[in-house]
């Protein structure tokens, strides 16, 4: 799947799907998904286990499920999607696997896998790399990235970085890797392509950004002051990611998980789908 077309997938959900609210209601689009697709489902690990009757430590949740966070599943005899998730995440992580995992089922994934596509490395990386693109975009759309940050006259990882924190709340670790990401996209492909994608959804989302950004931050002053105040959690992920060499082809990458697996170079291998 192409980056336009993950794009436009997004757009089309931010526009008909979810309220005009920030930061962005993942559950309520999972809840939606739910009442609206008989075959669609959705279930904690938690729930699973009690049903199962086995106790959900991480232990027993890795060997079930081979992920800690979340996975999607598809039972062809009922035609029926399942997407499963560790309710004991803290909400901003489980916010990140619950987009990454719609992101596998919005992308087609299952589908493909199930038409008899093989699964090698190559198309593991493939469809994880979408599904990570899935969510960064759900969660902070890019074209208001750009917009935001343009209208101060910067396009920079530090200040995407600000903004995934204070308007779309997402967690340290998920705002560094779509701060620097969505650097490297607007890097590569320019941001002019966005545009289409904002016009639709301007109406919506306009007068939110007035309220939240503009009129609280008036001049550049104001912005670049904002920005400052995240300057010491940026400097410190970026160092660690930096310095200890870690890739965010992966996705996010914790503080923790640096720390604790430093030597290894794979540090964010993504089980399952
Ligand atoms: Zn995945």
């Amino acid at each position: 799947m192409t980056n336009k077309e993950i794009l436009s997938i997004v757009a089309h959900i931010h526009l008909e799907w979810l309220p005009a609210q920030f930061p962005v209601k993942v559950k309520r689009l999972l809840n939606m998904l739910i009442d609206l697709e008989p075959n669609f489902q959705a279930m904690t690990y938690q729930k699973y286990a009690e049903i199962e009757d086995w106790f959900p430590s991480p232990f027993q949740i890795k060997r079930h499920f081979h992920s800690l966070e979340g996975k999607i599943i598809y039972l062809p005899e009922e035609n029926l999607y399942v997407l499963l998730y560790n309710q004991a995440q803290r909400i901003e992580r489980k916010k990140w696997t619950l987009a990454h995992e719609l992101g596998h089922y919005f992308c087609g994934h299952l589908n493909q896998l199930h038409s008899g596509q093989v699964m090698d490395e190559y198309t593991n990386q493939r469809i994880e790399a979408e599904a990570n693109r899935f969510a960064r975009y759900l969660l902070a759309p890019p074209w208001l990235l750009a917009g935001v940050t343009g209208a101060y006259g910067y396009t920079d990882a530090m200040t995407f970085y600000a903004l995934c924190r204070f308007l779309f709340r997402l967690s340290q670790e998920a705002s560094y890797y779509i701060a620097v990401s969505s650097h490297n996209t607007f890097y590569h492909y320019g941001i002019k392509n966005l545009a289409s994608h904002w016009n639709p959804l301007q109406k919506k989302y306009q007068p939110i950004i007035d309220d939240i950004i503009f009129k609280q931050l008036p001049t550049q002053s104001d912005f670049n002051s904002f920005v400052d105040a995240y300057r010491y959690e940026y400097n410190l992920i970026s160092w660690l990611c930096t310095s200890q060499q870690i890739g965010l082809i992966h996705g996010p990458v914790s503080a923790a998980q640096i720390l604790a697996e430093c030597n290894t170079s794979d540090v964010a291998q993504h089980k399952g789908i």
